[in-house]
């Protein structure tokens, strides 16, 4: 793989805030930390929810996401390590390992089940929530898998690793792209002493979720665990550490639309709340 030149922003976002995920558990007992919560939903707008999951103790996690239905939104999954099977109303199916992203618009509404295959080892990823537009909201529900190899990765001339699971950074295109919410979702993988910089659109609200090590933002220091909202001034970020580190770098632009939740159900008004739960409880559902 060739190596890249990033392009250094004229000016860096700096950490606005640093939040502590909060320990919870969801599913059939599946325990997580809940990373982005409902009241980051305005502010991180077009995202809704992101949980971090990670053991190796099997009881943590080996009850897993039985049937459950989701409408108003797409799920991202990424799967640091740990083989978990996908199966939805809509007729997908799909088995995601270790390095693998799964990508789910539910749409007008799919019921689905996220159940782990393995008995034991470690399981360590990550659920995103993203917003669909008012007039997505009721689409089709699509499903895909990006296996490990399909994603795409880029080597930066300082060795930082980059994978591109949404949008585009420093050139290289991600697996998914939409275009009302322009997502960037890249894995960043920093050796000891490593640089590194991304573009950011202005528009675009963006944090960081530190997963191994330690990274600088400005005068901030981003520990393992901790989530950096990243301020919405300057046209990209850079960042430094002194020891290996890992994070997530998300970004996307605002739908500023009204967001009404009701559990796994994320709508404009509570009109449509009540449909949902209504189509849900009658069969209606995909
Ligand atoms: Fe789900």
């Amino acid at each position: 793989m060739n190596s890249i030149t990033e392009i250094p922003p004229r000016l860096s976002r700096v950490i606005e805030r640093l939040i502590t995920g909060v320990a919870t558990s969801d599913g059939a007992g599946v325990k997580l930390t809940r990373v982005l919560t409902g009241k980051l939903q305005q502010r991180l707008d077009p995202f809704l929810m992101l949980d971090a999951f990670g053991s190796d103790n099997p009881d943590d996690y080996i009850a897993g996401f039985p049937d459950h239905p989701h409408r108003g939104f797409e799920t991202v999954t990424y799967m640091l390590s740990g083989r978990m099977r996908h199966r939805d109303s809509a007729g997908h199916e799909g088995l995601l390992e270790s390095g693998g992203v799964q990508w789910m618009t539910a749409g007008r509404g799919v019921i689905h089940s996220e159940l782990p295959e393995q008995q034991d080892g470690v399981m360590e990823g990550f659920q995103l929530w993203l917003n669909l537009p008012a007039e997505r909201k009721m689409c089709e529900p699509w499903y895909r898998d990006f296996p490990d190899a399909a994603l795409p990765e880029y080597v930066t001339g300082g060795g930082v690793t980059v994978r591109v699971i949404a949008g585009s950074s420093n050139g290289v295109a991600g697996a998914v792209s939409r275009e009302r919410t322009e997502p960037l979702y890249l894995d960043v993988h920093l050796p000891a002493g490593a640089t590194f910089s991304t573009a950011l659109a202005k528009t675009h609200n963006a944090f960081i979720y530190v997963y191994r090590g330690a990274v600088q933002v400005g005068d901030t220091q981003v520990e393992a665990g901790r989530m950096g909202i990243l301020s919405n001034t300057g046209d990209g970020v850079t960042m430094t550490t002194s020891v290996a580190a890992r994070l997530i770098l998300i970004a996307g632009k605002p739908l500023n639309q009204p967001i009404v939740q009701h559990g796994p159900f994320v709508m404009n008004t509570q009109q449509e709340i009540h449909q949902a739960l209504d189509d849900f409880n009658n069969g209606r559902f995909a």
